[in-house]
């Protein structure tokens, strides 16, 4: 059976203090939840954040890592830097990634491998643009994200993936995908994973939702039958509104 996820992207917010206060307001405020929690701080206060959680259920993730397992790779941090403090998770192919870093379906497939070889369990993120979904190209384009940076995976490689939809268009814009405009392309990605693997990783791979998700639409989101769960950005970093959100799963 797949898991609820909500995940909370901080992106490049909050210093360490902030990291600290915001993680012992979430951890006062934290609902009985059967969901996975997981936040994800900038990487300089993952250690302390980790410190911060201890006893907590709350998982910290990471934004990113790179394919090379070490090296000339400035500013870079690899799989076993984010293993060795005890990270197991990492976020690959945030659009903001793919669109300010130059990350290509190229180098997001390369670091998809690294992290299943090196046992992190990805929560690979895609989706389209505006243009695509006013084009109606939205569903080529994603089926494209994901042939691209997975379907040569191999199929075991599926127990540790997580996959995110993030319509480019909806991310930090107060622009919702429509409960139903999430259904339909949530459906679309589990049969287009069941076409290219197969039905069991198709129904066992939890799909996640982000873009402006907040708690006024969360609960109308999250009930969709494809939807199972948020990756969540502004809204991820004010404790009462992620709470809100987490509740709503
Ligand atoms: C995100 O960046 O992954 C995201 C979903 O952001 P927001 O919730 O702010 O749209």
């Amino acid at each position: 059976m797949r898991n609820k996820i909500v995940a909370g992207n901080w992106k490049m917010n909050n210093n360490q203090a902030e990291t600290s206060a915001l993680l012992s307001e979430l951890s006062a405020k934290l609902p009985d939840t059967e969901a996975e929690v997981m936040v994800a701080p900038t990487y300089i206060n993952l250690v302390s954040a980790i410190g911060d959680l201890e006893g907590s259920t709350i998982q910290v993730i990471a934004q990113n890592m790179h394919f090379a397992e070490s090296g000339a790779y400035t500013g870079e941090i690899s799989a076993d830097m984010l293993l060795n403090v005890g990270i197991d998770t990492a976020i690959i192919g945030h659009s903001e990634r793919r669109a300010y870093f130059g990350e290509t379906d190229e180098i997001l497939k390369k670091k998809v491998v690294a992290a299943l070889q090196n046992n992190i369990r990805v929560m690979f993120c895609f989706g389209e643009e505006l243009e695509d979904r006013k084009s109606g190209n939205h569903f080529n384009v994603v089926k494209s994200q994901l042939k691209n940076a997975l379907f040569e995976l191999d199929k075991s490689a599926w127990k540790n993936m997580i996959l995110a939809y993030e319509p480019v268009w909806a991310i930090g814009t107060g622009e919702t995908a429509s409960p139903e405009q999430a259904q339909e392309m949530h459906a679309f990605i589990r049969e287009t994973i069941a076409e290219a693997f197969d039905v069991n990783i198709a129904n066992n791979v939890s799909i996640l939702y982000g873009g402006s998700v907040k708690p006024g639409n969360a609960v109308e989101i999250f009930s969709k039958p494809d939807v199972d769960g948020g990756l969540i950005g502004g809204a991820a970093l004010v404790a009462d509104d992620f709470v809100a959100i987490i509740k709503a799963i």
